[in-house]
């Protein structure tokens, strides 16, 4: 059997900026490099190559179903950057002449600064699309719908540390701050400027809403229209977070799932967060979250709804966990036992 690198579809990347500038996963030994949005698009334009990846029934050309609104330049507030309006970028895994029946949704990127996410779809995506006979086995079952960033506005102005002072965070505790003069008790928002000047600190508590973020509206379409509006998996990846762990806000039905076991068995040292003694135990259910949105009617009606907050990781075990978590379903669709 092969059981090849899935590096093939790394690419060369530079370290746009370290951890001493965002000031995010500071208490961790070595801290993955930041994820920009060059290289969610270096990485999607990288794993396309494979014939197993193809743009979603959604996408407008390539791999993008549009553009973010950006946010322009404004006269009254000289010093501040403009953020071009940026590409979403959608893609699927599949072997299409299999029919696979099982629909994973994998996304990232909500939280601007939460750069663990797009290490872990990574290594999740390089698995799934490369050439080991077990991603062979699983795209005969599963097909996968990759969302690689659903905040770019956010994920720029992070990467960038602007602090727009047209747009501050409603939540100064979860912004940017004040502009430099505070730093370092700055910390990369949790939104991006268009949902700050609405009210919105949170890009992870609108996703219920409608026809106020052109983006959110957007993705939402896209997700259903490519998906057919019914799904069994979906993964939000997030952190970092500490101690790292994964969770579902539908509670034991998801972490005991044939599925959820399987990932508890490749994964043993990962806590999974609400379990007795567990981190994280009693989860309000907050309608605005993408996880709990996909649950919905309204949403994905997925089966299984799942978040992942790896903690304290470097980039090759992040990569490493994101790979867990295909193998932890091929195992259930498609290993010996
Ligand atoms: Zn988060």
């Amino acid at each position: 059997m092969s059981n090849t690198n899935d590096n093939q579809f790394d690419y060369p990347y530079e370290k746009v900026f370290d951890y001493n500038v965002i000031r995010r996963g500071l208490w961790e030994d070595s801290p993955p490099p930041a994820y920009s949005p060059q290289m969610v698009a270096r990485h999607t334009e990288t794993v396309a190559e494979s014939q197993w990846v193809k743009p979603t029934r959604s996408c407008l050309h390539d791999m993008v179903l549009g553009q973010t609104n950006g946010w322009p330049a404004n006269p009254d507030y000289p010093d501040d950057p403009e953020i071009p309006p940026q590409d979403i970028y959608a893609y699927q895994i599949t072997d299409t002449s299999a029919e696979p029946e099982v629909k994973m949704v994998i996304a990232s990127g909500n939280h601007p600064g939460e750069f663990s996410g797009n290490w872990l779809l990574q290594g999740m995506v390089n698995f799934l699309a490369g050439d080991d006979d077990r991603a062979a086995a699983l795209r005969k079952k599963a097909s996968f719908f990759v969302y690689p960033d659903v905040n770019p506005d956010g994920r720029y102005q992070a990467v960038h540390r602007i602090d727009l002072e047209a747009a501050p965070s409603p939540n100064p505790k979860e912004g940017f701050g004040r502009r430099f003069d505070n730093f370092p008790d700055t910390d990369p928002g949790r939104g991006n400027p268009e949902l700050y000047i609405a009210g919105e600190a949170d890009h992870n508590r609108v996703w219920n809403t409608n026809d106020r973020f052109r983006h959110i509206d957007l993705i939402k379409r896209a997700m259903k229209a490519d998906t057919g509006g019914k799904v069994d998996y979906f993964w939000d990846f997030h952190g970092p977070q500490e101690p790292g762990n994964w969770r579902s806000p539908q509670g034991e039905p998801a972490w005991n799932s044939p599925y959820g076991q399987a990932l508890q068995a490749r994964e043993p040292d990962v806590v999974i967060a609400g379990l007795p003694n567990g981190f994280k135990s009693g989860l309000s259910y907050q309608p605005g979250k993408l996880s709990v949105w996909a649950a919905t009617n309204e949403g994905l009606c997925a089966d299984y709804t799942y978040v992942y907050e790896p903690g304290g990781w470097t980039e090759t075990r992040l990569k490493e966990a994101g790979r867990n978590l295909a193998l932890a379903l091929y195992d259930v669709l498609a290993g010996d036992g």
